[in-house]
């Protein structure tokens, strides 16, 4: 089913993550023949461009970050005819009746019937305004009947529970729930839908997927970057509220959340609410017993020198903002009682991989004791979110031969190798997603202030104990020494991916 047509307005149309992402993905998603009819962009930001000056510099975006290459001058030229560009400061008050106008004529040219979706893809401190200045205009509720309006806000949403909760109860004074879409790009990862159908769509993962045969879970987020020139904004985040609060949790809830009871937006949600709700509340004192801090300094990565995130441009050259954190979670309920959920996340780690891994308990009977060549571990459940997409089961093995030696082998299933298709970006999906009104793989309010509950409560841990020394890792390394020995602490150790 095609989406209605309808017009986005991207407020920020002239940033980077509209160059990068929203428009190589809208055009992708037009080459594959999924928008629909009279489908119309309206880019909003300062830069004063002309209409051909936006279409010329979205099509150097397109051949730029487009999976698509080259790009087809038929379907650009289609594309191209519905973009837009409205030059106006967000805080001017004056512009939104324009911008109203403008959306009216383009329903008349291109039959797009009154049907809106507004991005912001603004510094977050622009949120506020622009959905004040759009309800105060009329445009945050249909004008005929039958359209509808959308809202989807990018992240940060809100820098702590209370700023969060806010920010929600501001967007609800001129938007309703349903028509709100926080963004979290990693739901709309083909990897990341990929564990709801390995664990609902399959007979033998639900059943020991818990507790009785869980030792523990490791999800590590790890890149190989540094901050990029975001310094301004990164300063002030830090690793916890940079990826921990959004796309760990997120991971971390699809990976705990009891079965829906249908693939739709509430039931799914519900569930992942209920993990977020059971994550056990971490105590002030408790705080350095459960987080671990680092913080970068100079390195190597591939060979090239790198500098100390304290050197990058726009951080404190004393700045205290951890680069990198690992923490121990548990969720309190039947299922996942007493199991650690170990989580890491940092910038200048050696290797860029997110992964969800499962250890399994060890058997309860060792037969093989004395046999077993070293090196075989309990088994591991690995779920490849990126790069190299796919699941992998570790599994002992015997060694052929006249002997008993064992070894671990691997199991897997590789995307690239066994759908032989490119994996569309986790944008496209949502955008379209958006276009069909369908909000189940985007966080709804409950959900965003549930995941700021225990990062609010290690923020105020830390705000409390005396900062670690930094810099206390070197770029192109696994994080700082006290990571290991955390995890160590409890007879386990981290996966080297
Ligand atoms: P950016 O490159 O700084 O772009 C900001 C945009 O907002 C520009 O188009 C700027 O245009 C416009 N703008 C700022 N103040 C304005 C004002 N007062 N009036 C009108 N336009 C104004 O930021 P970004 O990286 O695209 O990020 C946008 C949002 O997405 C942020 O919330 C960010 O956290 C989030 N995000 C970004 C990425 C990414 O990969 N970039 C990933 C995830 C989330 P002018 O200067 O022309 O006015």
């Amino acid at each position: 089913r095609l989406p209605d047509p309808c017009i986005m307005v991207i407020f920020g149309a002239s940033g980077d993550l509209t160059h990068r992402k929203l428009i190589p993905a809208l055009y992708n998603l037009a080459y594959d023949g999924l928008l629909p009819p009279g489908f119309s962009v309206v880019g909003y930001a300062r830069r004063p461009y002309t209409d051909e000056e936006f279409r010329q510099e979205m099509r150097a975006a397109v051949e730029r970050f487009s999976r698509r290459q080259p790009i087809d001058p038929d379907v650009w030229e289609t594309f191209a005819q519905g973009l837009f560009y409205f030059a106006a400061d967000f805080h001017d008050a004056s512009a939104y009746p324009k911008l109203g106008e403008l959306l009216e004529r383009i329903d008349r040219d291109r039959g797009t019937v009154g049907n809106r979706i507004y991005y912001l893809a603004t510094p977050p401190d622009a949120y506020e305004t622009i959905t004040q200045l759009l309800g105060e205009n009329g445009l945050s509720r249909p004008n005929r009947p039958g359209s509808w309006v959308r809202l989807i806000v990018e992240k940060p949403f809100g820098h702590d529970l209370e700023s969060a909760i806010a920010l929600n109860e501001h967007l609800l004074r001129y938007f309703r729930e349903d028509q709100i879409y926080r963004i979290d790009h990693y739901l709309g990862k083909e990897t990341v839908q990929n564990i709801l159908a390995l664990r609902f769509a399959n007979g033998i993962f639900e059943p020991i997927w818990n507790r009785n045969y869980i030792d523990h879970v490791q999800i590590t987020v790890a890149e190989t970057i540094g901050i990029e020139g975001r310094g301004g904004y990164y300063d002030r985040a830090g690793a916890l509220r940079d990826m921990v609060q959004n796309h760990m949790l997120q991971l971390l809830s699809v990976v705990a959340m009891e079965p829906p009871i249908a693939f739709e937006a509430d039931p799914v949600r519900d569930e992942k609410v209920k993990a977020l709700r059971a994550i056990r509340p971490i105590r002030p004192e408790e705080v350095n017993e459960l987080t671990v801090r680092g913080q970068y300094g100079p390195g190597f990565i591939a060979g090239r020198p790198v500098p100390g995130y304290r050197e990058e441009p726009r951080v404190a050259p004393n700045s205290l903002t951890e680069t990198y954190v690992a923490l121990k979670l548990f969720i309190d309920n039947w299922r996942w009682a007493d199991v650690p959920f170990y989580l890491r996340t940092g910038k200048r780690l050696p290797r860029r991989v997110t992964e969800i891994a499962i250890q399994f308990k060890r058997v309860p009977h060792p037969l093989f004791k004395g046999m077993i060549t070293a090196g075989v571990e309990p088994n591991w459940l690995v779920i490849r979110i990126q790069p190299d997409e796919g699941v992998s089961l570790n599994i002992a093995a015997k060694v052929p031969g006249p002997r008993i030696r064992l070894r671990t082998v691997t199991m897997g299933f590789l995307y690239g190798t066994s759908f032989l298709v490119p994996t569309p970006d986790a944008y496209e999906r949502l955008l379209l997603d958006c276009m069909l009104g369908d909000s189940t793989l985007f966080t709804r309010r409950d959900e965003t202030e549930a995941a700021w509950v225990p990062i609010t409560q290690i923020l105020r841990g830390w705000a409390e104990a005396p900062p670690p020394e930094f810099p206390n890792y070197d770029a192109g390394t696994w994080g700082p020494p006290e990571a290991e020995q955390f995890i160590a602490r409890d007879g386990r150790r981290w996966r080297r991916p």
